[in-house]
């Protein structure tokens, strides 16, 4: 495994290329290292080495792994990047700084609530289903006007908007959609691209790419569940 410090400065190399490349100025990208599945352990020598914005998907998670760590480095700032459920809304507006992943109007109403509660507000980025794809997270396109009404209404702060592409397609024309969808309805922000695609994000005006394997290494992958693996299998003769 590489030195941590070796893989930021690469990431941050690679983010300057791409910057080059769209004639514009690398401050105005901002690298979120995700850092879920991995030990605090991992996380340090990162923030040793200068990374000052993390992301996490899980709620729980981050809770078990960054009070301390803050504690130690108050200039870290945390990002929620992963879904988030209505009535983790409390825990999430404590911890995180910034949420990617506002998609719908109940949780509109949750944070809303969560953001009075605990006298703070806490930024959002609107995430899109930008390839329209089933049991993805994020808002329909259609629904998205309606969507940032009603969190402007709330009095939550906008970021911007953030999307996943579809896994194994080129990425660009949705992240050229994401970028018309934001200039539409006013948003400057752009979180997208995450390893395998930021630079691709940044030459069509991402504002936050969200890097985790590029810069951790592999996540442990899970163990594949029993059914999943005998799914549509059949003994020979059978
Ligand atoms: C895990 C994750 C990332 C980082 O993905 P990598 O491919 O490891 O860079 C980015 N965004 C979201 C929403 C994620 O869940």
């Amino acid at each position: 495994m590489e030195e941590p410090a070796a893989l930021l400065a690469d990431i941050r190399a690679r983010i300057a290329a791409a910057a080059k490349i769209a004639r514009r100025d690398p401050a105005g990208i901002m690298l979120v290292a995700v850092s879920k599945t991995h030990p605090a352990e991992r996380i340090a020598p990162l923030i040793a080495a200068g990374q000052r914005v993390f992301g996490e998907n899980r709620v729980q998670e981050a809770e078990a792994k960054w009070p301390a760590l803050r504690e130690a480095h108050p200039d870290v700032a945390l990002h929620l990047v992963g879904q988030l459920q209505s009535n983790k809304a409390d825990e999430a507006v404590r911890l995180f700084d910034c949420i990617h992943s506002l998609d719908r109007p109940s949780l509109v109403s949750a944070l809303a609530r969560a953001m009075d509660k605990a006298g703070r507000q806490v930024p959002a980025f609107v995430q899109v289903n930008i390839g329209a794809e089933e049991q993805k997270g994020g808002c329909a396109i259609a629904d998205l006007p309606a969507l940032l009404a009603g969190a402007r209404d709330a009095g939550i702060p906008l970021a911007g908007l953030m999307c996943v592409p579809p896994a194994g397609i080129e990425p660009a024309p949705f992240f050229a959609l994401l970028g018309k969808l934001a200039d539409d309805n006013g948003l400057a922000g752009l979180s997208m691209g995450m390893s395998d695609d930021f630079e691709t994000a940044i030459t069509l005006g991402a504002t936050h790419v969200r890097v985790g394997s590029a810069l951790f290494g592999a996540r442990p992958a899970a163990a594949p569940k029993w059914g999943e693996v005998t799914k549509g299998w059949r003994p020979e003769g059978t």
